[in-house]
């Protein structure tokens, strides 16, 4: 299994892009790259383990999916964790978390 911190590094991308997207980062994970939720868990893991990704409980301004308590998942959209701002917010934090991105692949 290769799990090369270059793997964990594409995974953390893969995960956070889906977040970002308002998908189902893992189920994104699964299908990127055609394994079991197991397999991606884990993979996920260590990639908060490394750093790549937040590890809950999140603090600071990071993306999450939000919806009213009983509406439809089509009706979430984007929010920061932090401020509840619609995402992207314009804290310091997430405009590093942004460029931080793409030099993730
Ligand atoms: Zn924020």
């Amino acid at each position: 299994m290769m799990t090369s911190r270059r793997k964990i590094i594409y995974v953390a991308t893969v995960y956070l892009r889906a977040v970002h997207d308002g998908r189902d980062p893992l189920y994104a994970v699964c299908e990127w790259f055609r394994v079991t939720r197991a397999t991606a868990g884990q993979w996920v893991s260590r990639s908060r383990e490394l750093g790549y990704l937040p590890t809950p409980p999140l603090c600071g301004h990071w993306p999450r999916l939000t919806r009213w308590d009983d509406g439809p998942i089509s009706s979430a959209w984007i929010a920061c964790e932090a401020c509840m701002n619609p995402w992207p917010c314009t804290q310091a934090d997430t405009i590093a978390w942004l460029e931080r991105l793409p030099r993730m692949l």
